[in-house]
């Protein structure tokens, strides 16, 4: 907990560094937050995103702390005037497989007593389902819509016969994240806040804790509390402060691509095919991949989750079901050049009008960065275990939508205010826990991952 005139450092402007900036010096009106950032703000990781959120999660800590980040998004959302572009218009998981959709809704009906919002199972008739707002989110749906196939393709057009049913999630949508970064930032700055552009080389720890840090320029910066919001460099930073922590970074690519024929509306959700599958590929292409062995895994089944969503012109399109995990992150990132043509394959099991666009996955911008992961994948909010250390970090997938949450907790760490409900499953403390350590290697890295 720090002092009346605390001097806070804040090391890393992307999403989580700039929304900790908002909710310490305008939220909580600490007068001396300074914000160190070595590149761009928000030019990292929390550039390359795909912009969306949810409250769809498998357990209900996360449930609790994605609604508790949502109400605070909203809030922004209107005290910037509606220009953080926040949308709601789902997400909709499809399945072909009988037994996917019984898991869909069962699902539902749990994640719905966790507060997700009621579950709606619809019959024929599309009368009592809710549609989403054009733009904006007032008036907008919560809970979930489970529809079959033939209500499935009245509401959505674009999507296959072969889909059976589809689980439409409410409180999930897009929002523009340098929109967002720009204006956090922008507020703590009108309200004193500062951004000093350099990179933090090395941290001074004197009498057991920090008293201040030290710049790749040469300067040097008394505080009494500095914040990790370093993103992906978070395992070497805690380094500078004589730590260990068991992190990794992991590799996710994403793939632009021009939807010139208008294959999906502009208003669709963000969709996920929930079903394993094999490409579509043609005879001669399976033979061109079946002789090439750094390509022959293109022909091998592979798992569900290939998803999109529309962004301008661009179909968004993701699926990460390879595992590139390393201790540090390595720029740039590299990704494998067939990942645009893989996912347009994947998609069209839900999409058939995708098939227009077969052989054009060169052609894809692909770009994407690291999520940064605990062992649980979870996040880390709180303090370091040394005098003056906290951290906002380890948001893996998640860290634009839960990044209101996170500075929340931060100030409330930092102000020593009580913590709310899902304080818990963000502590740093859970790393050095021997309990935890021992269960690492059993939990699921990617609980949570779409
Ligand atoms: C392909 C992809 C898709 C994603 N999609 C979504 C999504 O749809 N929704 C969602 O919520 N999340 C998504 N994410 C995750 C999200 O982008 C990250 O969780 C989030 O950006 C992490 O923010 P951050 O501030 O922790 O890290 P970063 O954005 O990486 O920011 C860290 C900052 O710290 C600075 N820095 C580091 N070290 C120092 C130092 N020593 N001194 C000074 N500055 C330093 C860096 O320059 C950087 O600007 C996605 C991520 C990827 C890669």
């Amino acid at each position: 907990m720090i002092r009346d005139q605390a001097r806070v450092v804040i090391v890393g402007a992307g999403m989580a560094g700039a929304a900790a900036a908002y909710h310490l010096a305008v939220r909580r009106r600490i007068p001396g937050v300074t914000i160190v950032e070595a590149g761009e703000p928000c030019g990292l990781t929390s550039a390359m995103g795909t912009e969306a959120y949810r409250n769809w999660w498998p357990d209900p800590e996360m449930v609790g702390w994605m609604n508790r980040s949502i109400d605070l998004l909203e809030e922004v959302s209107a005290r910037s005037g509606e220009t953080i572009g926040l949308t709601r218009p789902g997400y909709l998981f499809v399945t072909g497989e009988p037994a996917r959709a019984q898991a869909l809704h069962d699902a539902a009906a749990r994640a719905s007593a966790w507060g997700v919002g009621e579950l709606r199972v619809h019959g024929a008739s599309a009368a009592a389902y809710p549609r989403s707002p054009a733009q904006g989110v007032a008036g907008a749906p919560d809970g979930a819509d489970l529809l079959d196939g033939a209500l499935l393709r009245e509401l959505f057009p674009f999507v296959g016969e072969a889909a059976i049913a589809g689980l439409h999630v409410r409180r999930c949508g897009f929002l523009s994240c340098k929109a967002l970064g720009t204006w956090l930032i922008g507020q703590a700055v009108a309200a004193g806040a500062s951004l000093v552009r350099d990179r933090v080389v090395g941290v001074d720890l004197g009498g057991g804790r920090v008293r201040g840090l030290r710049l790749a320029g040469g300067g040097a910066l008394g505080c009494d509390a500095l914040v990790a919001a370093v993103g992906p460099h978070l395992r070497e930073f805690a380094g500078l402060l004589g730590l260990e922590l068991p992190l990794v970074c992991e590799l996710h690519g994403k793939a632009g691509l021009v939807d010139d024929r208008g294959v999906v509306p502009a208003d669709a959700p963000l969709m996920v095919w929930e079903d394993r599958q094999r490409l579509p590929w043609r005879e001669d292409e399976v033979a061109r991949l079946a002789a090439d062995p750094g390509r022959r895994r293109w022909l091998d089944e592979l798992p569900g989750g290939a998803h999109f969503r529309v962004r301008g012109r661009e179909l968004l399109m993701l699926w990460t079901f390879e595992e590139h995990l390393s201790d540090a992150p390595v720029y740039p990132p590299r990704f494998d050049p067939d990942l645009g043509e893989a996912l347009i394959r994947g998609l069209r099991a839900m999409i058939p009008g995708i098939d227009a666009y077969f052989g054009r996955g060169p052609g894809c911008r692909i770009d994407g960065g690291y999520y940064c992961k605990a062992p649980d994948n979870r996040p880390l909010v709180g303090p370091l275990g040394i005098d003056g250390a906290y951290v906002i970090g380890a948001l893996s997938g998640y860290g634009i939508m839960g990044s209101q949450a996170a500075a929340e907790l931060l100030a409330d760490h930092l102000t020593g205010s009580p913590l709310p409900a899902h304080a818990a499953l963000a502590d740093p403390g859970r790393l050095a826990d021997p309990d935890f350590l021992a269960r690492a290697a059993a939990l699921d890295t990617r609980s949570g991952q779409l």
